[in-house]
């Protein structure tokens, strides 16, 4: 576990009461990450782009630091 929360990127999330809890977690798939829409559990589900990816519940899609974002997801969850 090496990740290390950012201060930014809280703007993004305006529609929950908590941000945490309201924006979708972070899937992977390969070097990609992919927004799935909660409530997930660690494991393989579909991303908000319909790709299917293996998602991790703990991480949130606001919040990662993936190097490389699905550009549909980016779309549709922002
Ligand atoms: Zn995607």
């Amino acid at each position: 576990m090496t990740a290390v929360p950012l201060a930014s990127g809280a703007h993004v999330a305006s529609i929950g009461r908590d941000p945490r809890a309201a924006g979708p977690a972070l899937g992977r798939s390969d070097d990609v990450a992919h927004a799935v829409a909660r409530p997930v559990v660690d494991g393989l589900d579909s991303a908000v782009c319909g790709q299917l990816v293996t998602v991790t519940a703990a991480e949130d899609w606001g919040t990662s630091q993936a190097p490389t974002r699905c550009a549909e997801c980016a779309r549709i969850a922002g």
